[in-house]
Formats: C-alpha cells, structure tokens, sequence
C-alpha cells in the first residue's frame, strides 16, 4: 500500500502522538513514521525520562535535541504528506526568567510542527513550553507531547480542513479526566474550559462528555469520598463465554463458532464451574457484595438450552450463595440464539437486563457481516424479551458506519429503533481492529475512508438523537483506536436504567473480577484510590481450561490482599495541568 503521510520527529517521545493523530488525519492510510532510536532498552518509554531530565538540567538530550530523526523507511517514495515535529531546548538563563534560577535551572523548549501537502501547500507554527521547577520528568514530556499534539492539530486541521471532535485528547475513557478534574475540586465550568483550552475539544464533545461524567458521578462514590455512599465491599463480576454462532467480520474478540467447538463447551462450561465455585467462596469469605454481574462473551445465550440453563444454575449457587445483585445482565450477541425457555431461566436465576443486538436491521448488511440472523429474527427475539412477564430493561446495540452502510441505511435501522423503543441504546462507531476478518482481509482501510468524519458524525447525531427522543441520556462513553471518523461509543439510557457494570467498568471506580475465557479483571483499591494490575483470563478456551485452578487460586490470592488487610492512605493528587496519560 502506498505511504500516504511521512510523519517524523526529532525524539523517540513523540511517537504515540504521530501515530495517534495520523489516523486521526489520514484515516485507514499507511504511515511512515520515522524517530531516533530510543536509548537503553529501545523502549519510548525509556526515552521519555531521558529527555526530560535534560531538560529541566538544562543539558540538551542526545536523543532528542538537534538530532536528525532517523530516515523513513524504504518503499515510501511518491506523493505523500510530510509531517516533521521537532523539539529543542531554549536556554533562557537568569535574567530572562528572573526569580526561577534555583536549581534545577529553569529552561524552555520550542516545539515546532511543519507540515507539507502533496500538491505543495505547507505550515508551520511552534509553541513554547517553559518547564516548572515542581514537574516530575514524566510530566515535562507530557507537557512537550501535549504541545506537540496541539500544533499538529492546528497545522495539519488547516491543511486537511478536518476538525476532529476530541482535539488532542487521546486514550479510551475521556470521562476519566473529567472525573480526576472534578475529584479535585475544579468546579463543572473550569473542567469545561480546560478541555477547551488545553486539549481542544470542540464544544459539542466537551457538552457530551461532561454530561456523561456528571450523570456517573451519583454512582461513583466509591473513591469520590462520600462515606455515606460508599460501600468498600461493592464489586462487580464478568463471566465471559467465549463462542457465537458465527463470527462477524468486524469482530475483533478472541470468539470461536459453536458448532466447531461444540465437543469443548462441556469441558469449558466445567471449568467455568471451578472457577465459580472457587471465586464464590472468596466472595463469601471476605464478604464482598456482588452489585453487579455482567454474563458477556461471546453470546453467553449461544449453548443449548440445558447448558445455558445449568449455566445460570451453577452461577447462582457457586458464585451468587443467595445473594442478589442489583444489576445481573445477559449479553445476547445474536438475536437467534434466544427462545421463551432461556428467557424463563434467566427470570428464575434473577437477570434484571437483556442485550439484544442487531447492529443493523438492514438485511443486506447483515449478511455481508457474516451474521446468520435475519431482521425478522431480531424482530420476534426482541418481541419475546419484551412480552416477557418478568420486567428485564432492555438493551440494543448498533453500529454506525458498517461496510455498505450510509445515512439511509442508518435511518433504517434507527426508525426501528425509535419503534421499538428499547429502555438502552448503545451507539457504536465501527472500529476495524487488528484480529477482526474485516482487517486480515485488507478491507480496513477502505472501509475506515469511505464516509468522511462529517457524515460519520451526522449519522452518529442521528442516533444521538434518536436515544434522546426515547427518554434516553448518554451515561456511558469510551473511544477505540481506528474508529470511522475517529469518533466514539456512547451508551444511551432511560432514567433509572443505566447499566451499573458499563459505568464501572469504564470508569475503573470499583473492583471488578473477570471469569471465563479472556475475561479481565479490575482491582480498585478505593481507600487509596489505586487501580492495581489485574490477572488476565488465556482467550483460548483450551489454555483457559488447562489452567483454570491456578488462575482462580492467584485471583483469590489478590482479593485477600485487596479486601482483607489493612487500609492503606489515600495517594495524593497531582495539581491541575500536570496530569499524564490523556
Ligand atoms: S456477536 Fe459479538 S462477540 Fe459474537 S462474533 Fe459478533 S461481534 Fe463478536
């Protein structure tokens, strides 16, 4: 594939941001991205302290001052956009900057950013960045990577006329900043102001995001310090099953096809009981409160019905031992997996919520995505939850910007919705990962380009709009690496029914234990506010069934440490404006 964008730096610490923002600018397109070697083990991550230490010495980093970025790599000649980001130091001395000459010795560094389009057109702006005497070097970097980030947003968004939504602001969770800026006391319009100015996100983002923080804020206490709302012993559980009826293109999951697997379910559904059992105890021991569980997978409802209802079963009494949770959700991937049988089993085991999912209701679509149901399937499953006596909310996921899919097919889908009106819409934009068909097919990049970000963002208003014609409110919102349009998932509620485990999940403000194949954990030290490095769940049923007994015992070994020794002190916050990782 040709080199559409020749992006280069003059260190090692700025090559997230290349990455980052040149898919954000150059959706779907190869990049060559060309920065100095890292020092020491090779890592950018080595580099980073490296630079910055220098920095605020005074002393100008090998890696990174004046030095050449290291050349693009072969087979990336012809027309392309070429983008250089250089850093370097501006010794300002004394009697510039009287009063900061306390060692370390104050020093500013320019960054500049030049870009120049293939039929000629260029830019350059640079941006000062003085360093404080109170800023950790990690800090420092993050301050330079953030500048940098700034002037290729200006550059290259005057060049390409794209305004991407979040500006600068990268990562996953873009509620958790707003959530670290209002732990701190900055008041909701500061927060607002903030994101503006220092990660310049347009204003219909920074209304979005901060209406879904302020509404997870009453469900968060955990770590906000409200004692009479906290309840240290609140966690949530995921139980993940790791098979669906077919694979759908898009999907980047490690999922395998029943029907090739059928022989496994038994000996995973085994091990999936030991695991239970061993994590229920825990549970009990420490007395821990499940508020919420989550069965996901997968399509949890894909095994047969005698499975699916010893499933529950065992959920109920090796991990549940008469408790019940607020909140117990079931994730049915694929509309032709349920019936009137399961749907029962699931009101006598206690499930309160119920996905159903079409991602479309445009027949075409669905086929082309490898998914065996029809709409009408999706129709009479819906049907069936809902005419159900017990009163189970109900959830339908869609996705925005599906292969073939534009703004009429998307209106398709979305009247259905707005007929069928589900208590949750959860609103996906199509990322094409690594490990979906549609990325080992080559077929990413074509699809990433196909809808500019304007109609990208007018059919996700769309939606937007829809969720808010039904009473719903966005409670929920994360963002994935190649997204069309580089824009984000937000889930959508009626008042009174947000899902507890999307929330904490996402904001990562209680403990949560993964069970079952590739299921991740969560530890959330609330007392400390810490969340710790947590045990991951082998993807492959096979390696998951091996060694189910050992990754059960280190969990309950970690829940022991977590829940049952003594309280540790709150770790202080960093000031406003020297926060990392966003
Ligand atoms: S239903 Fe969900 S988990 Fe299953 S293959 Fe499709 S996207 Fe993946």
């Amino acid at each position: 594939m040709p080199v559409v964008a020749r992006l280069q730096a003059n260190s090692p610490i700025f090559a997230p941001d290349l990455q980052q923002l040149g898919q954000v600018f150059f959706p779907g397109g190869e990049l060559a991205i060309a920065v100095p070697e890292a020092p020491d083990d090779g890592g950018v991550s080595a580099a980073a302290p490296a630079a910055a230490s220098a920095a605020v010495s005074g002393a100008a980093p090998a890696a990174t001052a004046g030095t050449a970025p290291a050349a693009a790599s072969a087979g990336d000649s012809g027309p392309a956009w070429q983008v250089t980001v250089t850093a370097l130091p501006v010794d300002t001395g004394p009697d510039e900057l009287p009063g900061m000459t306390a060692q370390p010795r104050p020093i500013r560094w320019r960054v500049r950013v030049e870009a120049i389009a293939p039929d000629g057109r260029r830019d350059a702006q640079e941006e000062v960045v003085a360093a404080q005497p109170d800023w950790s070097p990690r800090q420092y970097d993050h301050r330079l990577r953030r500048a940098a980030r700034r002037l290729m947003l200006a550059v290259l968004g005057g060049l390409t006329g794209i305004a991407p939504g979040w500006g600068i602001l990268t990562g996953v969770r873009p509620t958790k900043l707003v959530h670290d800026l209002l732990d701190r006391g900055l008041p909701m319009a500061e927060v607002r102001r903030y994101l503006a100015e220092e990660y310049r996100v347009r204003p219909d983002k920074v209304d979005l995001v901060t209406e879904v923080a302020a509404r997870q804020r009453p469900f968060l206490r955990h770590g906000a310090g409200d004692p009479e709302r906290y309840d240290p012993r609140a966690i949530s559980v995921y139980i993940g099953i790791p098979y669906c009826p077919t694979i759908c293109s898009f999907c980047s999951f490690s999922i395998y096809p029943l029907q090739e697997h059928r022989g496994e379910l038994p000996h995973f559904l085994a091990a999936l009981h030991r695991e239970l059992e061993i994590i229920g105890a825990a549970v009990a021991e420490l007395g821990l409160r499940i508020e919420s569980l989550y069965l996901g997978g997968g399509t949890p409802t894909s095994p047969p019905d005698r499975e699916f209802a010893a499933l529950l079963e065992q959920i109920e009494r090796a991990l549940l031992r008469g408790q019940r949770p607020r909140e117990y959700t079931v994730e049915g991937g694929r509309p032709e997996t349920f019936n009137r049988f399961k749907l029962d089993a699931m009101a006598a085991h206690g499930v309160t919520r119920v996905s159903v999912n079409p991602q479309t209701t445009v027949q075409a679509t669905l086929r082309h995505l490898g998914r065996i149901h029809t709409v009408e399937k999706f129709y009479r499953a819906y049907d069936l939850v809902r005419r159900h006596p017990h009163p189970f909310v109900v959830n339908c996921d869609i996705i925005i910007g599906l292969p073939g899919e534009g703004p009429a097919e998307v209106a398709q889908t979305l009247a259905d919705m707005r007929r069928l009106a589900p208590d949750n819409l959860t609103v996906h934009t199509l990322a094409v990962k690594r490990g979906s068909r549609l990325h080992g097919e080559g077929a990413g990049p074509e699809v990433l380009r196909r809808l500019t970000p304007q109609e990208a963002e007018a059919m996700v208003a769309e939606a937007a709009a829809t969720a808010r014609s039904l009473g719903q409110h966005p409670y929920y919102l994360y963002r994935q690496k190649y997204m069309v349009g580089s824009l984000e998932n937000v889930g959508y509620a009626r008042p009174g029914t947000e899902s507890l485990y999307n929330i904490q999940m996402m904001e990562r403000r209680q403990t949560v234990i993964g069970l079952g194949a590739g299921a991740t954990s969560a530890w959330f030290y609330a007392p400390a506010n810490w969340l710790l490095k947590a045990p991951e769940n082998p993807s492959h049923p096979g390696t998951y069934i091996a060694r189910v007994e050992e990754l059960a015992w280190r969990k309950v070994e970690h829940l022991r440490l977590l829940f049952g020794g003594e309280t540790l002190a709150p770790a202080p916050r960093p000031p406003v404006g020297t926060e990392t990782g966003f």
